[in-house]
């Protein structure tokens, strides 16, 4: 089982690399994937982005999940294109999930793009914004701490070249609610959301429906909750955060995040085909031998362990 795992692991570090040479296997026509933009957590000790992932299909960059710090330099490595985003859907505005959005936003502003844009994101409480107010937070015109790119919130008013080139079309997803939220819907595309637990911070997951595909991203939780497993059932893929080993005896941490038996657990309640564990920092790599071993006891679907740009083709 071990020299598997290893096994799988080196080529999957030799698809990522490849990935650096210029082949994207997520980009290619008749192709959907999702694609890694950042492997990584909040801690810059490990070489990896923090969260961010990519949905492929036919060559386009259709969707971004979570705009962690590093993403804005992975999606230009991706090739990527803001023009091509049918939405962006962020999990929690905690920074390694949503700091690079300013930015990303404002090289969305060098693209032709005009076409309004939609950004799902989790309600507020007293210790985090919402996505209304975060946006506002952003680019509100008044208030805003990038107030000179209003534009992205406000298109009523003329274009000022410095202003926005398309709009931003916030979706609250109220994370008290029991049922889940359709935030997108497009022709064979219908994207869900539901609240997660992760202690005092709103977060959602994510359900993304593409034909006959399912793509899971759980975000960061405890798994203690049993909304998202419900419309989750039958994942061809699902994403999952491994911030934390077995054994930690860190409070807060397990407060906020699963460990790998309750991520095993979760894959095997919701039958997903294919785990791939991201959200990874020194704390998590140093014990992910023993972390593999614990996860195959609980589940016995494929395993992946993301590295930033790597391909997973549907
Ligand atoms: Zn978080």
């Amino acid at each position: 089982m071990k020299i598997f795992l290893i096994t799988a692991i080196t080529c999957l570090i030799a698809s990522s690399a490849a990935v650096h040479a210029g082949s994207n296997a997520c980009a290619q026509p008749d192709v959907i994937g999702v694609q890694v933009l950042g492997s990584g957590g909040p801690i810059a000790d490990d070489g990896r982005a923090s969260s961010g992932n990519l949905i492929w299909r036919d060559g386009k960059s259709i969707m971004l999940i979570d705009a962690g710090g590093g993403v804005f330099l992975r999606f230009g490595e991706a090739k990527a294109k803001i023009e091509d985003l049918d939405l962006i859907a962020i999990t929690h505005f905690h920074t390694d999930h949503s700091a690079d959005l300013p930015a990303l936003m404002k090289s969305g502003f060098f693209t032709d793009r005009t076409r309004n844009l939609p950004i799902s994101g989790p309600s507020g409480n007293r210790f985090f914004p919402g996505i209304n107010d975060f946006l506002n937070a952003m680019f509100g015109k008044d208030t805003g701490a990038y107030r000179y790119l209003s534009g992205f919130l406000h298109l009523s008013r003329p274009l000022d070249g410095e202003a926005g080139s398309f709009s931003l079309q916030p979706v609250e997803v109220d994370t008290r609610k029991e049922t889940a939220t359709q935030v997108f819907s497009d022709g064979d595309v219908r994207v869900s959301a539901v609240g997660v637990p992760h202690g005092p911070v709103p977060s959602v997951g994510y359900v993304i429906e593409i034909g006959t595909y399912k793509i899971v991203f759980s975000a960061d939780q405890t798994t203690l909750d049993t909304r998202l497993a419900k419309i989750a059932q039958d994942a061809d893929l699902l994403v999952a955060n491994l911030a934390i080993s077995q054994e930690t005896t860190d409070a807060v941490a397990k407060r906020l995040h699963a460990t790998p038996s309750q991520i095993a657990d979760f894959a095997t309640a919701i039958k997903a085909k294919k785990l791939v564990l991201s959200h990874l920092m020194a704390r998590s790599i140093e014990p992910l031998d023993e972390s593999l071993k614990i996860i195959g006891k609980h589940y016995s679907g494929k395993v992946v362990v993301a590295e930033d740009l790597m391909c997973i083709p549907m």
